[in-house]
C-alpha cells in the first residue's frame, strides 16, 4: 500500500511515530494508500527547519523568489493531468473538472503571486517639512495554513502562495481526507529546488497534527479554511495567544433569480444551465455553491421544469469517465451526513422534485459514495435544510413576490460568504448588493473570479479576507518608521 510521507527540511519523510490512517478512494469506497498520523514531534522537526530557512528567504530579492514560484506554477502546470488524476481518485471529482479547476488553478495561484511579490509595495506618509513615515510590511516568519478536502491542492496553494510570496516560511496541513496531491505537489518543490524549510507540508487529522500547529508558539500566524464550527474552534485558541488569523468558512449561499432574467426561452435556458451549475459543482461541494434558490414568482414554474430537467440530466458515475459530470461525495461519513438531510427534508414537509436517493454505479464504482444531485421545494426558510450548511448536492427551490422578501430571506442565515444576482434590472443589482450581508456577490455569474479582489465571509462564514494585497497584507507585519528632518 502507497505510503504518503511529510515533506519537511526538504525532504520527504515518514512520520516520527510511524502511524498511519487510511486514505480512501471515495468512489470504490475502498482503502488506497495511507496518510501519516503526524503529530507535536513532527512539528517540531519542521518548526526547526523553518526557523533555520526563515532569514534568507525573507532577505531572498523579491525577483528571485518570484522566479522560483514561477518555476513551482509551471511544476504544477507540466504535472496538471497526474494532479487531475489525483484529485479525482482522492476526492471523488470528475477528471474534467479536476483539470479545469483544480489543477488549472493551482498553477493560477502561484503565478499570480509569484507576481504579487515583485509588485508588492507599502506607504510614505510624508508630514511637510516636519518629516516622514515610511511603513515596511515584513514577513511575519513561520506560519501555519490549514486546508479543507473539497477543493484539495487549489485552497493549498491558495493559502501557501501569499505567504510564501511575502517572505514567510509555511508549515502546512492538508485535509487528510484528501492528502494526495499535496503530497505530489511537495515532490515538486523538491524538483524546482525550493529550499529546505521553506515549505514544510504535515500530513494528519485536526486532532494530532492541525491543534498542535495552531497553538506552536513559534508559528505567529493562521490560515484557515475550513468549517464554521472548527474555525470557532481554532479562533477560541489563538485569539488569547494574540497572533494574527485569517478565517475562510462555511456558507450556505442564496441564488436569487428575478423573472427579468429569463423572459426568452434563450435567456431562461442559459440562466437555468448556471444555477444548475452554481448548485451542483464538485457534487456541490464548493463553499461557494448556490444551495437556496429564490426564483420570482411569475417565473417560477417555468424555470422549475426546466431546472429539474437539466439536474435529471447531469451525468453521474465512475469520476475517471470522461464523460461524468457529477462524482462521489468525498467520505461515507459525508455522504452520510448529506444524505441525512434529505430525509430531514422529507420530515420539515419538502417535496423532493428530483434525485433523493444514493446511487449504485455497477463495476469498480460499487461501493462508491454517490447520492443524485437533489432538488427540493414545499420548505420555509426558517427550517433546518434552509438553514444549515449540507455542503453536499442538495439545494431547495423556493418563490418570492418581492425585493424585500427575497432580501430578508437570503440574510435570514446565519452564513454571509456568497451570493448571486440574477436581473437584467442593473439598478435593483446595484440596491440589492449594497444591502445583501455577503463577502462575495455575483450579478449574472457565478464563481467568475479575478485572483486580486477580497475573496471571504460575513457573519459565520468567516474572518478577515484572502486574496490578491488582502493577503499580501495578510501575511506581513506593517512597521511605521517616523523620521523627524
Ligand atoms: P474541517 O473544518 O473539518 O477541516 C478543515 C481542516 O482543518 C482540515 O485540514 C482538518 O484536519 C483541520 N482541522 C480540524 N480540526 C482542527 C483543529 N482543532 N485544529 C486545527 N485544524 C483542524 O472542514 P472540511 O470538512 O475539511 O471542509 C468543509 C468545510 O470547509 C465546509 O464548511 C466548507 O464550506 C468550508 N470551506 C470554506 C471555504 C471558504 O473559502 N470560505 C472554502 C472551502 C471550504
Amino acid at each position: 500500500m502507497k505510503k504518503i510521507q511529510n515533506y519537511i527540511n526538504g525532504e520527504l519523510i515518514a512520520p516520527k511515530n510511524n502511524q498511519y490512517i487510511n486514505n480512501y478512494e471515495p468512489a470504490t469506497g475502498l482503502v488506497y494508500s495511507l496518510t501519516p498520523e503526524s503529530d507535536a514531534d513532527d512539528l517540531e522537526l519542521a518548526v526547526n527547519s523553518a526557523e533555520s530557512a526563515k532569514q534568507s528567504w525573507a532577505d531572498m530579492p523579491s525577483e528571485d523568489r518570484s522566479k522560483l514560484l514561477m518555476k513551482l506554477a509551471d511544476a504544477i502546470e507540466s504535472g496538471s493531468e497526474e494532479l487531475a488524476k489525483a484529485e479525482a481518485i482522492d476526492n471523488g471529482k470528475p477528471i474534467s473538472f479536476a483539470r479545469v479547476v483544480d489543477s488549472y488553478r493551482s498553477a493560477s495561484n502561484i503565478r499570480f503571486f509569484a507576481n504579487a511579490t515583485t509588485q508588492f509595495s507599502s506607504e510614505c506618509h510624508d508630514m511637510g517639512s516636519v518629516g516622514v513615515n515610511y511603513t515596511l510590511r515584513q514577513p511575519i516568519g513561520i506560519v501555519g495554513c490549514i486546508s479543507p478536502w473539497n477543493l484539495p491542492l487549489y485552497l493549498f496553494t491558495w493559502k501557501i502562495a501569499p505567504a510564501l510570496a511575502s517572505g514567510n516560511c509555511v508549515i502546512a496541513k492538508p485535509s487528510e481526507i484528501t492528502p494526495m496531491t499535496a503530497y505530489i505537489f511537495s515532490r515538486l518543490c523538491i524538483e524546482v529546488g525550493i529550499p529546505k524549510g521553506v515549505i514544510n507540508i504535515l500530513h494528519g487529522t485536526g486532532l494530532s497534527i492541525g491543534a498542535p500547529l495552531v497553538e506552536h508558539e513559534k508559528i505567529k500566524a493562521i490560515s484557515f479554511t475550513g468549517g464554521s464550527s472548527t474555525g470557532k474552534a481554532i479562533a477560541s485558541v489563538i485569539a488569547p495567544k494574540l497572533k494574527k488569523f485569517s478565517l475562510e468558512l462555511g456558507g450556505k449561499n442564496p441564488t436569487l433569480v428575478f423573472a427579468d432574467s429569463c423572459s426568452s426561452e434563450e435567456e431562461l435556458e442559459s440562466v437555468v444551465s448556471e444555477v444548475v451549475r452554481s448548485a451542483f459543482s464538485n457534487q456541490g461541494q464548493i463553499c461557494l455553491c448556490g444551495s437556496r434558490i429564490y426564483i420570482e414568482r411569475s417565473s417560477y414554474e417555468k424555470f422549475k421544469a426546466l431546472f429539474i430537467e437539466k439536474v435529471g440530466d447531469l451525468k453521474i458515475g465512475d469520476p475517471l469517465n470522461e464523460e461524468t459530470q457529477h462524482g462521489a461525495l468525498v467520505s461515507e461519513a459525508h455522504r452520510d451526513k448529506v444524505f441525512s438531510y434529505i430525509e430531514l427534508a422529507k420530515e420539515e414537509g419538502g417535496t423532493i422534485l428530483t434525485g433523493g436517493n444514493k446511487v449504485v454505479i455497477k463495476g469498480r464504482c460499487e461501493k462508491g459514495y454517490f447520492i443524485e444531485p437533489t432538488v427540493i421545494e414545499g420548505l420555509s426558510s426558517e427550517c433546518r435544510v434552509n438553514q444549515e450548511e449540507i455542503f453536499g448536492p442538495v439545494c431547495t427551490i423556493q418563490p418570492f413576490d418581492s425585493d424585500e422578501e427575497v432580501l430578508a430571506k437570503a440574510n435570514g442565515t446565519e452564513y454571509g460568504l456568497a451570493t448571486s444576482i440574477w436581473s437584467k434590472d442593473i439598478s435593483r443589482c446595484h440596491r440589492l448588493s449594497t444591502k445583501l450581508d455577503f463577502g462575495i456577490v455575483w450579478i449574472n455569474s457565478w464563481l467568475l473570479r479575478d485572483l486580486r479582489t477580497p475573496f471571504g465571509g460575513m457573519k459565520s462564514s468567516g474572518m478577515g479576507r484572502e486574496g490578491g494585497l488582502e493577503a499580501m497584507r495578510f501575511f506581513t507585519e506593517p512597521k511605521n518608521i517616523c523620521i523627524k528632518y
